[in-house]
């Protein structure tokens, strides 16, 4: 068969990417086979604010007006809702704190998501003396269901190939590649934290970033915000919150761990003061670059491979942009801003 792209990963670099070769009609052919679940277990929320310092985060104004009418269109072609709003109370942990929120505030970029009030109210079973500090235009993108839909779409358009990419089986020739029955164009690869395996790009600089979630039930515990602090807690409804992340440097499995449970668990009760029941535990791998800047870009010897990656804590936000100015890159050849492109490393 032919095919103007080849896709290797369908987690959001792979969906934000094949959504552009749709939308520029060209065809495409994925290969996904669930080695990596990053996008599948993500928290799924966006925020334009570094919550520790009271920062902007990278380019974020300019993100969100691409990833969200992105994740609309998405919602429009499958019928379902995947963004829900959902405002972050940041707990502040002194009167210093508090001082910080306010003094950014001032910050042009900042003033458009930060709230200049003070919330003092009082929610049962959660701990927070000196109050919250409020951030607007903030939301979380149910990205497992979504995959699951767009995934579901593909198969049944012949579009998807659940099986692994098999690097050794690729062959480069003049015109683009060829893989055992397919002509292609081009080939992208977006396979997270699997880039590792993969001999044309693995030695791009990333750093495995692993992270667990707990999913809670709480019966007493009755907010319609998320809150952040030692760790966030997100609802769900029903009385159940996801709960999360930890950050690990050195484990490269997915499996989910007691230290991690512990983790959660310990950092929870310093945040809130009910009873509450696990219902799930999840891990994956954030692709995370050493600069904690995507990755995007053509191979330096091989023109018609390309990679989209390292979207690292960040991927709902970024992906979109990143996807976009790839496609432009190799289609209609618009340079690729340095701060994205793989041409920093190489
Ligand atoms: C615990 C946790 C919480 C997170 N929370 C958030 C959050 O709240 N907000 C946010 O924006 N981001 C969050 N992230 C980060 C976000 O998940 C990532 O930025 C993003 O999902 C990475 O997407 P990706 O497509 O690059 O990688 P992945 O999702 O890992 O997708 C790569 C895909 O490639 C496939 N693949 C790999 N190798 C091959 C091969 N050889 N053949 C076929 N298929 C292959 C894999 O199976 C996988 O499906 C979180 C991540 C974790 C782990």
């Amino acid at each position: 068969m032919k095919a103007d792209y080849i896709v290797v990963g369908l987690g959001l670099a792979g969906l934000t990417f094949t959504k552009e070769l749709e939308k520029n009609k060209k065809s495409f052919l994925v290969f996904e086979d669930n080695s990596q679940n990053s996008s599948m277990v993500a928290g799924g929320v966006y925020n334009p604010v570094v919550l520790k310092r009271f920062t902007p985060v990278w380019n974020a104004t300019d993100q969100l007006n691409i990833a969200l009418p992105f994740y609309k269109d998405l919602e429009i072609q499958f019928n379902k809702k995947y963004d829900y709003p959902v405002d972050i109370y940041r707990i502040f942990k002194s009167v210093e704190e508090q001082n910080n929120w306010f003094t950014a505030c001032d910050n042009q970029v900042l003033s458009n998501y930060m709230s200049t009030k003070l919330i003092k109210e009082k929610y049962e079973g959660v701990l927070a003396d000196f109050g919250y500090g409020k951030l607007l235009n903030t939301g979380r993108i149910d990205t497992k269901t979504l995959l699951e839909d767009y995934r579901n779409y593909l198969s049944q358009n012949n579009l998807i190939r659940n099986e692994s990419f098999e690097y050794s089986e690729l062959k480069i020739t003049a015109n683009g590649v060829e893989y055992k029955d397919i002509i292609a164009s081009k080939i992208v690869f977006c396979e997270g934290f699997g880039l590792k395996n993969n001999p044309f790009f693995n030695e791009l600089p990333m750093q495995e970033a692993k992270g667990e979630l707990i999913t809670i039930n709480a019966l007493n515990l009755n907010i319609d915000f998320m809150i952040k602090s030692a760790v966030f807690v997100l609802p769900l409804g029903n009385n159940n919150y996801k709960v999360g992340a930890t950050f690990n440097w050195k484990d490269k499995t997915q499996l989910p761990t007691e230290e991690g449970k512990n983790e959660l668990t310990a950092k929870l009760k310093s945040v809130i003061d009910v009873p509450f029941e696990i219902v799930e535990h999840i891990a994956g791998i954030r692709p995370t670059v050493k600069d904690r800047r995507p990755l995007a870009g053509k191979h330096p010897k091989h023109q018609n491979l390309a990679v989209l990656n390292g979207l690292g804590t960040r991927g709902v936000m970024i992906a979109p942009t990143v996807a976009k100015a790839l496609y432009d890159h190799l289609e209609n050849r618009i340079a690729l801003d340095q701060e994205i492109s793989i041409a920093r490393f190489l």
